[in-house]
């Protein structure tokens, strides 16, 4: 024991009066059991036979290997998700956005016991790219939707939350594959209306739902154009009590605002409507005008154009995630774009001849002449 003392420096006679102690060694797990605890990991035939039959504890564990980002569980959640491929497509997806606190979880509350009220069966998805910096989910709370989060016919999920936008609209997007293939005929995407995962939103549903606000002054809110470009139903919530007259006056005001955009390309005039989520008023009307849309993009044939579009968007959208992550995880690349990084910022090299030695690196190690 004594030499260990001597070993470290502070155990010099200059220290006298200190004695540094060597540690214990500690075993490497805490609790040795823990891992045993570990459920195995289900294969992907056993995954895809409980989705089928609807079993939600199967259709959660793949979920969250959608969401994994180990190697080994993306591979058992492609075999799975290429196993539902078939048995997807049979429903009516739907997304909803609006600022917070414009309601999204009271209406979707609402709505979702709505149309479960109907038969069928429904999951409520989220893509928050809040998530992704903060850590900290806005659509994530567990105690949002509270009657549907114990619904025994709904399925509710928060934002996956690694990676970015694109990656974590990759895996709601794969999400809804297994949804359906476990019968959920009803699946409504929810984000926060602030910024770009409206467009990531939009591209993964038929029908686009943006929730408002009246009374606030700035009757458009700085809605970001695009948003409202995007949206087939604009329904201002909180039409209650005092705020009634208000909530119609936003009516009028967004009536006029759409009057002046391009046509759709659906050729749906979107609708605007005004209902309250906190006291369930309005809500049959909301859903008949949802009911009416699907009517008129099943009878023009764009439902399933619109369908084969996003299908060939996520092709792409995949592509250009997994080239991404296969450079940009590659030890000997990042190392480098370090090192390049440092000369451009010290204009020692352009950022043009940077990009190309790295890039030239790259595809040098994986395509060799
Ligand atoms: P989110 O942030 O968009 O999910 O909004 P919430 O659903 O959490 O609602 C924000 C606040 O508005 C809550 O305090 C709700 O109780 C309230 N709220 C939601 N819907 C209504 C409504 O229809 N009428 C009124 N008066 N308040 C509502």
């Amino acid at each position: 024991m004594d030499h260990h003392h001597l070993t470290h420096p502070e155990n010099d006679e200059q220290f006298t009066g200190l004695t540094v102690n060597s540690g214990v060694s500690q075993p490497p797990v805490v609790n040795p059991y823990l891992r045993r605890r570990r459920k195995p990991l289900p294969s992907a035939t056993e995954l895809v036979e409980g989705i089928l039959k609807g079993d939600t504890t199967m259709l959660s564990r793949a979920v969250t290997l959608v969401e994994s980002l180990s190697a080994e569980h993306q591979s058992v959640a492609q075999e799975v998700i290429e196993k539902c491929l078939p048995y997807s497509g049979q429903s009516r997806r739907i997304g909803i956005t609006g600022v917070p606190g414009a309601g999204k979880s009271t209406s979707i509350d609402v709505f979702g016991l709505h149309v479960l009220g109907k038969g069928g069966k429904l999951a409520v998805l989220a893509i928050d790219p809040s998530s992704e910096r903060t850590k900290g989910s806005i659509l994530g709370d567990k105690t949002r939707m509270e009657r549907l989060a114990v619904h025994p016919s709904a399925f509710v999920r928060p934002s996956p939350s690694a990676g970015s936008l694109g990656g974590v609209a990759r895996k709601t997007r794969e999400t809804i594959v297994l949804c359906e293939a476990a019968g959920f005929n009803n699946i409504f995407v929810e984000t926060v209306g602030v910024g770009q995962s409206e467009t990531a939103v939009h591209s993964m549903v038929d029908f686009f739902l943006l929730l408002q606000l009246a009374g606030t002054g700035d009757e458009l809110q700085g809605i970001k154009r695009g948003i409202m470009e995007m949206a087939d139903g604009i329904v201002i919530n909180k039409a209650d009590g005092d705020n009634i007259p208000r909530a119609q006056l936003a009516q009028a005001q967004f009536r006029s605002a759409l009057q002046l955009f391009p046509p759709t390309e659906s050729g749906w005039k979107p609708e605007v409507l005004t209902y309250s989520g906190y006291y369930e008023l309005g809500i049959e009307e909301v859903w008949e005008m949802i009911d009416r849309y699907f009517e008129f993009v099943n009878a023009n044939g764009y439902f399933e154009r619109k369908r084969l579009q996003q299908a060939r968007y996520w092709m792409y959208e995949t592509i250009d995630e997994q080239l991404r992550r296969h450079f940009f995880d590659n030890p000997s690349i990042a190392s480098m774009l370090e090192e390049k990084e440092q000369r451009v910022l010290t204009n020692r090299q352009s950022s043009f001849t940077a990009a190309r030695d790295v890039l030239d690196a790259y595809f040098s190690a994986n395509f060799p002449q």
